[in-house]
C-alpha cells in the first residue's frame, strides 16, 4: 500500500469536479451543431474524459489512441508517435481531442497534424492541465481546466511510473 503522504495535494476533487462540469457546458455551446466525437489520449486522460463526456449535454461518441514519445518518464523527447490508432474514421466528424496535460506542446503538435489530415470537420482540444511556462511550440487548447507550474502533477489519471493514476485529486509528489 502506497502512502498518502508521499503525495502534496494540490487540485482537490471538488474543484476538479465544479471546473470539469464548466467545460462541459463551454464545450457544448462553442462546438458546431451536430454529433461530437471525443477522442481520449490513453492512458493519462481516461479519468478527466469519462468526467467530461459526462459534463457535456450533446451527443458525445468516444474513440481512443495511445501517443507515445520516446524519452524517460518525466521528459518528452519532441518523437512521438502513435501506440494504438483510433477504431474509425474521423473524415466530416466534430473531433474533441481529449489530452491530460500539456507539457512543451510537442505531442499536441503531433496528434493535432495527425488528426487534421485525416479531414475532421472540426478540430478542437480539452486539456485538463496546462504547463505554459514549458511551452517549445506555440499551441493551446481552447478549453483547458487548470494553468500549473513547472511541477510534476499526478492523480486523477496522471501518473509516475504507472502509479497514482487512481487518485481522485491532483497532486506532486514528494521529492
Ligand atoms: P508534451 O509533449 O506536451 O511535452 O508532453 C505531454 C505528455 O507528457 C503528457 O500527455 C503527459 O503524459 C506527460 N507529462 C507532462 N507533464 C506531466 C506531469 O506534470 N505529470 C505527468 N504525470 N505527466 C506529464
Amino acid at each position: 500500500m502506497e502512502k498518502a503522504t508521499e503525495i502534496s495535494p494540490f487540485i482537490s476533487a471538488e474543484s476538479i469536479s465544479e471546473r470539469v462540469n464548466e467545460l462541459g457546458q463551454e464545450i457544448a455551446r462553442t462546438l458546431p451543431s451536430g454529433e461530437i466525437l471525443a477522442i481520449g489520449v490513453l492512458k493519462g486522460a481516461f479519468v478527466f474524459m469519462a468526467d467530461l463526456v459526462r459534463a457535456i449535454p450533446r451527443d458525445v461518441r468516444c474513440d481512443f489512441l495511445t501517443a507515445r514519445s520516446y524519452g524517460d518518464t518525466t521528459e518528452t523527447s519532441g518523437v512521438v508517435e502513435l501506440a494504438s490508432d483510433l477504431a474509425a474514421p474521423i473524415e466530416g466528424k466534430h473531433v474533441l481531442l481529449i489530452e491530460d496535460i500539456i507539457d512543451t506542446g510537442l505531442t499536441l503538435k503531433y496528434l493535432l497534424e495527425n488528426l487534421a489530415a485525416r479531414k475532421p470537420a472540426s478540430l478542437h482540444v480539452a486539456a485538463l492541465l496546462s504547463k505554459p511556462s514549458r511551452r517549445q511550440v506555440d499551441i493551446r487548447a481552447e478549453f483547458t481546466g487548470f494553468e500549473v507550474p513547472d511541477q510534476f502533477i499526478v492523480g486523477y489519471g496522471l501518473d509516475a511510473a504507472q502509479k497514482y493514476r487512481h487518485l481522485p485529486y491532483l497532486g506532486v509528489v514528494k521529492n
